[in-house]
């Protein structure tokens, strides 16, 4: 993983699924959830910025557009083999309805950067 974008990532200066554009929304969930993952395990509380892009997608229920979104626009995308990309892609897509099933609110729009 690239860490320049995950610090960006962090600081909420890119989407949290793209990883790639600028948040334009926030998407707050009702509840926490946990993940299992090969290597970790992995908590999500926090709400989840969605550039314009992405919010269509996550509102809409979307998830294969999104995840073709995210898969196309992933910072490891071109050092990736096709396995990885497979695995990656199921591991997002678990992520993704465990995010629903948290319940996912309403689109609240992000104020431009201060
Ligand atoms: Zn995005």
């Amino acid at each position: 993983m690239n860490d320049d974008f995950a610090m960006r990532a962090a600081l909420g200066l890119l989407c949290d699924y793209c990883v790639h554009d600028t948040p334009a929304v926030v998407f707050r969930q009702k509840r926490g959830f946990t993940m299992i993952t090969p290597d970790a395990v992995l908590r999500f509380e926090d709400p989840w910025n969605a550039c314009a892009a992405c919010a269509q997608f996550v509102e809409r229920r979307q998830i294969h557009l999104l995840l073709d979104r995210v898969m196309r626009l992933h910072p490891r995308h071109g050092e990736m083999n096709r396995p990885q990309k497979r695995l990656t892609r199921r591991m997002l897509k678990r992520m993704y309805m465990a995010m629903y099933d948290a319940g996912v609110e309403k689109p609240e729009p992000i104020a431009g950067p201060s």
